[in-house]
């Protein structure tokens, strides 16, 4: 394939192996780890960077290189840090095939559509508003671009290994982050050598409802690890004891509890857990709107992909006690009327909405009707990243900037960090304890700089195994 070595690139100087961070290098997000061997690339996801304006304007930069360049993309999980760049990768000629499990493409035609549709919607909201820094304000991508990026998608075994192409296969494991959720196994061989390449992807957390724990790894030559709580655990108290907390303190005082949610994962585990706390009678009865087309959708594939689904749940499942993921008085509402009408709602209430960062989303027009509310409660239940308003909210911002609007906050603002969807320190270091032998090399990435530099001295200080973090669109051979 000599001739896919004369693609304009530094990246791809030789017949080494060679990997690129091209994204989630000393942040969170963007996730995009270039794999090169036998002069064929492969993108291991392709996610969208999010948070402050200076990450975001990486979306509209080029990618350093051409997309039509690379082979093939495989992903890890769908979230839209992982996924979300497609649309743009594909519009910009990226021409192969996008390798998933299941569940994870399932997601993704939800995701990758809603995404696009927030696209368009935001930029139409900016052009009516003139907020824009683009005139006319354009989205990234169209929900017609995400439409040609979903017929890209093929699907791979859950479970079993998959070969891509001579220079590449793959197996995915349980990552137990979300449904579909996998850390990969990529083994490259080239000059008739192998090289094993661990992808952490996000990694979840054990003894969750619903999910299966993640699969212990047992070897690579070269691993990347995830690090967004590399730098400290999640806290140990009850999420049932603290949500049964807030939502009766907050329905005492006849207010809302807004809970700005992940349409994926969190909505379902909140779900399970009020369902639980309603039937031992420790919370009232209130009606629960969930407020998310998507989260409706999403909910109904977690029921359906049961390869996913760890013992427990599917005792309760099998226990003819009803759906699990559903409470006594819930309202799936999912046109924007149905949103709008919850804004008359004046007696207590919960309200799932997404995005659960506080960064779009229908969410917005219930903070802007429930903040200013001193009887209200936000409930942020998930990783608020920086530049975010979810993130403004945690660090007690007095006001929160919604649709060109200045909203007094005034309800009160309560985090449940335990229903995290990610590995705090000790589960990460839990998980790599598995491996048998040192990596070669251990790459951190997938963090803010003091989650990774923490992560660094605890694997270099509990494993003695070399770690680097990466910056932001470096090359590393990788040799057999
Ligand atoms: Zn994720």
């Amino acid at each position: 394939m000599v001739a896919s070595l004369k693609r304009d690139s530094p990246y791809n100087s030789g017949l080494m192996a060679k990997i690129t961070f091209l994204g989630a290098a000393g942040t969170v997000t963007g996730s995009k780890y270039l794999v090169e061997a036998g002069g064929k690339r492969l993108l291991v996801d392709c996610g969208l960077f999010e948070g402050s304006k200076a990450l975001r304007q990486r979306n509209w930069e080029a990618l350093p290189i051409p997309p039509s360049s690379i082979d093939w993309v495989l992903l890890t999980h769908a979230h839209i840090d992982h996924t979300g760049y497609l649309p743009r990768l594909v519009a910009a000629g990226f021409a192969g095939p996008i390798y998933a499990t299941p569940a994870t493409h399932e997601l993704c035609m939800l995701l990758l559509r809603d995404s696009a549709h927030l696209q368009e919607e935001d930029a139409l909201y900016a052009s009516k508003k003139g907020y824009s820094t683009h005139t006319p304000p354009l989205p990234l991508y169209t929900v017609a671009e995400a439409e040609t990026t979903l017929t890209r998608f093929r699907e791979i075994p859950r479970a079993d290994a998959f070969t891509i192409s001579p220079q590449f296969s793959v197996r995915p494991h349980d990552a137990g982050h979300i449904l579909g959720s996998s850390w990969l196994e990529l083994t490259i061989t080239e000059n008739g050598k192998q090289i094993r390449v661990v992808f952490s992807g996000d990694l979840g957390r054990y003894d969750q409802p619903i999910l299966k724990d993640p699969e212990a790894p047992s070897r690579a030559d070269y691993l990347l690890c995830e690090s967004t709580y590399g730098d400290r655990d999640h806290p140990a108290g009850s999420v049932p004891d603290e949500l049964a907390g807030v939502i009766n303190q907050t329905a005492k005082r006849g207010g809302a509890v807004v809970i700005p949610s992940f349409a994926v994962g969190r909505t379902q585990t909140l779900m399970y857990y009020l369902r639980k706390l309603e039937q031992q009678q420790r919370i009232p009865r209130l009606p629960v709107y969930v407020d998310s087309p998507m989260a409706i959708n999403v909910t109904d594939l977690y029921e359906r992909h049961t390869e996913d689904h760890d013992l427990e749940f599917t005792r309760d499942e099998q226990g003819g006690k009803g759906d699990p993921l559903n409470v006594h008085e819930v309202h799936m509402t999912r046109t924007v009327e149905e949103s709008k009408q919850i804004n008359d709602v004046v007696s207590p209430c919960i309200i799932i909405s997404a995005s659960g960062m506080i960064s779009g989303g229908r969410v917005l027009h219930h903070l802007a009707r429930r903040l200013p509310d001193s009887r209200s409660t936000v409930m942020l239940v998930g990783y608020q990243a920086q530049g975010s308003g979810g993130r403004a909210l945690q660090e007690g911002a007095k006001f929160l900037r919604i649709h060109g609007q200045e909203v007094p906050v005034r309800a009160q603002v309560v985090e449940i960090a335990q229903l995290s969807a990610h590995a705090g320190k000790s589960e990460l270091l839990r998980w790599l304890s598995g491996f048998q032998a040192p990596p070669r090399q251990t790459f951190l990435i997938h963090g803010e700089p003091v989650a990774l530099n923490a992560l660094r001295d605890a694997v270099t200080s509990q494993f003695h195994w070399p770690v680097t973090i990466p910056a932001y669109q470096q090359t590393f051979d990788l040799n057999p």
